[in-house]
């Protein structure tokens, strides 16, 4: 079966195409761009956006083993989402029990693996001893699942680390380059400071919680940019925001993006203590940032085209792949409230909508 989605904004600049037209699809293959079939059925998708298929960065799905995950079709295709990744809700003792989720699930997932053995499945202090952390046992698994496990997950704050402070982030990030991966570290309360978590990080790695609303984020005092900040984002440090419960403030996002600084990565970090009662999706965090003044284009690349290549899927727009294409509604709405977690409010009059996952 031939199906023809016209009026289509085709956006996936990974493989240049950024043009207004229609997609010709038959049977789950991509045929064509702009190309016409006359016996194929027509979806008209009135200025709606077509691009590689949305990924959540940070969530935690590991439902059998942590009190935080939740299900994961119901926060991934059910919502049109078609990749998430795990962000460290299980360290490599558990591994194999949520691969045997992964392989249940209808939407793909991905892992960035805690750097302790227990990652979050016990209690909150995975980082605090250095008997919690077994690299041999880490490097096995690693090198038995290159086709899932995409990094590894290290939380940086005070509480988790305890005394091992930013000895722990050193020697996780010594770890993860030693096996070529990137790490995505957790930031919050200090120590360890952000200055000396940064310094840990280079290009390709991941800072999540970045536009936090708690003391000591990426502004001073004096509310200007920390220097270090800037320098790693123009280095390629990739910044995500990981909304999650209490790590998104609005005045953050705004005062970083007119300096400059915009989000590499838009995540929800959702889990079970938030879900529904702090944050609802993935697609209410983008509308959050569109209300921040990032243009769809931005939106796209932070939540489809980076993520892609830094997971290495093959989700473009290019002829005879598979499809696996999201539909991206930016629309105008009635004026709705939109809170951040310190309960700061922005009156919003256009909204995201994830329409659909085409594959
Ligand atoms: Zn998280």
């Amino acid at each position: 079966m031939k199906t023809l989605y016209i009026n289509a904004n085709l956006y996936d600049p990974a493989h240049d195409i950024d043009t207004a037209g229609n997609l010709l699809i038959e049977d789950g293959v991509i045929l064509g761009i702009n190309q016409f079939a006359e016996d194929a059925e027509i979806v008209d998708l009135k200025g709606k956006w077509l691009c590689p298929s949305i990924t959540d960065m940070h969530v935690h799905c590991f439902k059998e083993m942590s009190d935080l995950g939740l299900d994961m079709d119901e926060i991934g295709v059910d919502m049109h989402v078609g990749t998430l990744v795990d962000a460290g809700s299980s360290g490599c003792r558990d591994i194999e029990t949520l691969l045997q989720q992964i392989e249940e699930a209808a939407t793909r997932i991905k892992v960035f693996i805690n750097y302790s053995s227990v990652g979050l499945t016990h209690g909150n202090q995975e980082l605090a001893d250095w008997s919690l952390i077994d690299e041999n046992a880490l490097r096995e698994v690693v090198q038995r699942y290159p086709g899932i496990i995409k990094g590894i997950k290290l939380r940086a704050s005070a509480s988790v680390v305890g005394k091992l402070g930013i000895e722990v982030i050193r020697a996780g990030k010594a770890f993860a380059k030693e096996l070529g991966l990137p790490v995505m570290v957790h930031i919050g309360n200090e120590p360890p400071q952000l200055e000396e978590v940064l310094n840990c990080l280079e290009k390709g790695d991941i800072v999540t919680h970045i536009f936090h609303g708690k003391p000591k984020g990426i502004f001073d005092e004096e509310g200007r940019l920390k220097p270090l900040v800037e320098e790693k984002y123009r280095e390629g440090v990739l910044f995500d925001v990981g909304h999650g419960a209490a790590s998104f403030s609005f005045d953050v996002c705004e005062k970083a993006i007119r300096e400059g600084i915009k989000p590499s990565l838009i995540s929800s970090d959702l889990h079970k203590r938030n879900y529904l009662s702090k944050l609802h999706s993935l697609s209410e965090v983008v509308s959050k940032l569109y209300a921040c003044g990032l243009s769809e284009r931005q939106l796209i690349d932070a939540i489809s085209i980076r993520p892609a290549a830094l997971l290495g899927l093959q989700n473009g727009l290019q002829i005879a792949h598979q499809a696996d294409l999201s539909v991206i509604d930016f629309q105008a709405c009635e004026p709705m409230i939109l809170k951040d977690s310190q309960g700061h409010e922005r009156l919003c009059r256009k909204q995201v909508v994830f329409e659909a996952l085409i594959r």
